[in-house]
């Protein structure tokens, strides 16, 4: 395939109130370091009927009294929509900033806001577009908020990998892929926080390349949403591995 969609805005620039750690500079140094393989698109904000597909009014009250992040955060959750929407044309990505999968259905935490992925997906199915999701995700951390929201929901898998060493990670990653083709799409929740410099100090930015690969020959209806990812010099080499991985899958 030629240049991955890539749903992209310099509004995830903006420094908005959260933790030090989740910050502009990793979507910039990401964007830096594929925008030769990434065809940008603009999105737009999500309406807030998306936003009650997955979520309590009162959670998004509460987001919305900080009006700098609730702005980027529906922009963000636009972003994924849309990038789930171009996936049953094609593999795409969404680098897009806050996170979501630690945003549950009346919670939120771990530097997430509302549920990206999720919202995605359940977009997809409100709208008859598929019948029957698979969200798998790749972070260090477990997607907590994306099973609340998708526990009780007989049309969505949720498969977290949850691994101590590197064959581990690939052994579970190929057994959540065993049937990915049976569903109508994949979306992946791309973490990069277990790259060996970051905090889950396990995998290197090769593997990502071989994640990428496993992850779009499963399904043509690929699309992933960035999650995590820390260490700053190197996320972008990683990212940008994982979009050469789902490249090459897609030749
Ligand atoms: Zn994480």
């Amino acid at each position: 395939m030629g240049k991955i969609p890539t749903l992209y805005s310099e509004e995830f620039l903006t420094d908005y109130r959260t933790v030090d750690c989740e910050n502009p500079d990793r979507v910039s140094e990401i964007y830096f370091r594929i925008k030769d393989i990434a065809d940008v698109i603009e999105p737009e904000l999500c309406g807030t009927s998306d936003l009650l597909l997955c979520h309590s009014e009162s959670l998004i009250k509460s987001v919305e009294r900080d009006g700098e992040v609730f702005d980027v955060a529906r922009k963000a959750v636009g972003g994924a929509i849309k990038t789930a929407e171009i996936s049953l044309q094609q593999p795409s990505f969404a680098l897009i900033r806050p996170p979501g999968h630690h945003a549950g259905y009346n919670f939120n935490g771990g530097f997430c806001f509302f549920n990206n992925i999720a919202i995605a997906i359940k977009k997809l199915l409100s709208q008859g577009l598929i019948n029957k999701a698979l969200i798998v995700d790749i972070d260090l951390h477990y997607g907590n908020g994306t099973e609340d929201i998708v526990k009780d929901d007989n049309n969505i898998a949720f498969r977290n990998i949850d691994a101590y060493s590197r064959p581990e990670f690939f052994e579970q990653l190929e057994e959540a892929l065993k049937d990915a083709s049976s569903f109508d799409i994949v979306g992946c929740s791309a973490g990069f926080d277990l790259y060996i410099r970051d905090w889950g100090g396990l995998l290197f930015t090769e593997d990502y390349r071989k994640i990428g690969s496993l992850l779009a020959s499963s399904n043509p209806h690929f699309f992933s949403v960035l999650e995590g990812g820390y260490y700053i010099p190197d996320l972008g080499a990683n990212v940008h591995a994982y979009l050469k991985g789902i490249q090459e899958a897609c030749l």
